[in-house]
């Protein structure tokens, strides 16, 4: 079999890449190891840029529901920053439904989609990828797009590894709730909520409410911890999470705690992205946000922009050396140096969050600089010395005095 492209992995990157790739009549094959409808570990969150940026998501009904309210808990449940908006904050989809939904838009633009066959080795020629699957099949392709997930086998075979403490290690789980329920409990608002360092995580809780799920889970990011801090176990953690949230109501006395599933993501991308004739895309290439592990919109970014740039490769025949540098540069220019300052900002995870949402709970203008990089495809770049300002002059009128 031969083809223009290889899209290795169907998730949010792989579908995305394989749709643009189509659209511009590329010859592609999508190829995933599941077989679809699968499910994969992930809150479903996707903050309202995604939308602005792939409107074809919500035109195609991918988007389960939407949340127009969020509040963010201090860890002591003391403080609460309440952001409402007449306009959706954060979109929430099933996993299992967009992803199908992402790839049947890939089929329809003209991909090749081969399931339930996992890629088993990559072997780069000068002219040619030869990718070998798990029952033996051979694929020759010209480029490989390598968007096989956290635990990614292609990147591995390149040379590619993640260090262990550059990770996001969650335990969550989705409960079907009706939908008379799941409005009484967060109503038409879907108010989602965050706990911040709750129990003195490195990380936070989330309880994303759906249209008839509520999705519960915590996060802890790795390589926010430091040598002082006492290891957690996430799991009896989770327990005491979820009964904490029925204590004080925010979900119904009646769900069950089942099976809690784990799930990680990578928190610092690859050093070098691609290779001779392969790119790594989304979480094979450590795309995902190191401060909020919001990892949907990484992938899909990074799966366009790789087609961009092969696209051109196909069209123009760069020399190869040139070719896929290129993709490094365009996701650095896109949200790479982005992801450099959050990773900055998630360092503090640890650090006096309490007084953070204290200080911050009735500040209007902190809350809607820090709105305009969830509801835009904005670079915090144009907000940074903005938030800077502001949190200093409150915490210089904090030590004043100034403020209750
Ligand atoms: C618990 C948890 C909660 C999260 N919550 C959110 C959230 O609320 N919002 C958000 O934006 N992000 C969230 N993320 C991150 C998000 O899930 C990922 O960043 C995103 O799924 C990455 O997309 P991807 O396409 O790169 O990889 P994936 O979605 O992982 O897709 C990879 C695909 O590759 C396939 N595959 C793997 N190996 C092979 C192989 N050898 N051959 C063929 N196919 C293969 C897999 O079957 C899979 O379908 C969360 C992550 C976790 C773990």
């Amino acid at each position: 079999m031969k083809y223009d492209v290889v899209v290795i992995g169907a998730g949010p990157a792989g579908a995305t890449a394989a749709k643009f790739l189509a659209e511009k009549a590329i010859n592609v094959l999508l190829l995933d190891k599941q077989v679809f409808p699968r499910d994969k570990p992930c809150g479903g969150g996707l903050q309202a840029r995604v939308i602005k940026r792939y409107p074809y998501i919500k035109k195609n009904d991918l988007i389960d529901s939407y949340s127009f309210r969020l509040c963010f808990h201090s860890s002591s449940l003391k403080y609460k920053i309440d952001v409402l908006k007449s306009e959706p904050i954060i979109a929430m989809v099933l996993r299992n439904t967009f992803d199908e939904g992402l790839v049947h838009l890939a089929s329809q633009n003209g991909a090749m989609f081969l399931e339930g066959k996992a890629a088993v080795s990559i072997k780069t020629n000068t002219d040619y990828v030869r990718v070998t699957l798990n029952d033996g099949t051979t694929i020759d392709a010209s480029y490989v797009i390598a968007a096989d997930g956290m635990w990614s086998t292609m990147t591995k075979q390149l040379g590619g590894t993640q260090k262990n403490q550059n990770i996001g290690m969650c335990v969550f789980e989705e409960y079907p709730v009706s939908k008379n329920i799941m409005d009484q409990f967060f109503s038409e608002q879907r108010c989602a909520h965050y706990y911040l360092n709750i129990f003195g995580i490195a990380g936070y809780g989330w309880v994303f409410p759906k249209k008839e799920h509520v999705n519960i889970g915590l996060c802890e990011f790795r390589h926010a911890i430091t040598s002082d801090y006492q290891k957690k176990n996430l799991k009896t953690l989770y327990v005491q999470y979820v009964t904490l949230l029925k204590e004080t109501k925010i979900i119904p006395k009646t769900l069950q705690v089942g099976t809690v599933k784990g799930g990680v993501f990578p928190t610092v991308p690859m050093e070098r992205t691609y290779r001779a004739r392969t790119v790594f895309c989304g979480d094979a290439g450590g795309l995902t946000n190191p401060l909020t592990g919001e990892g949907i919109y990484y992938a899909m970014a990074s799966g366009e922009i790789a087609s961009k740039v092969i696209i051109n490769a196909l069209n123009n025949g760069f020399a190869l050396s040139q070719t896929l540098s290129v993709y490094q540069r365009w996701w650095m220019h896109d949200f790479g140096k982005d992801h450099k300052r959050y990773f900055r900002l998630s360092k503090g995870w640890r650090v006096d969050v309490e007084n953070l949402v204290r200080l911050f709970e009735k500040d209007q203008k902190f809350i809607d600089l820090v709105l305009s990089v969830v509801m835009e495809p904005l670079s915090i770049k144009k907000i940074r010395w903005k938030v800077a300002r502001h949190v200093l002059s409150v915490y210089i009128k904090n030590r004043l005095g100034l403020i209750d």
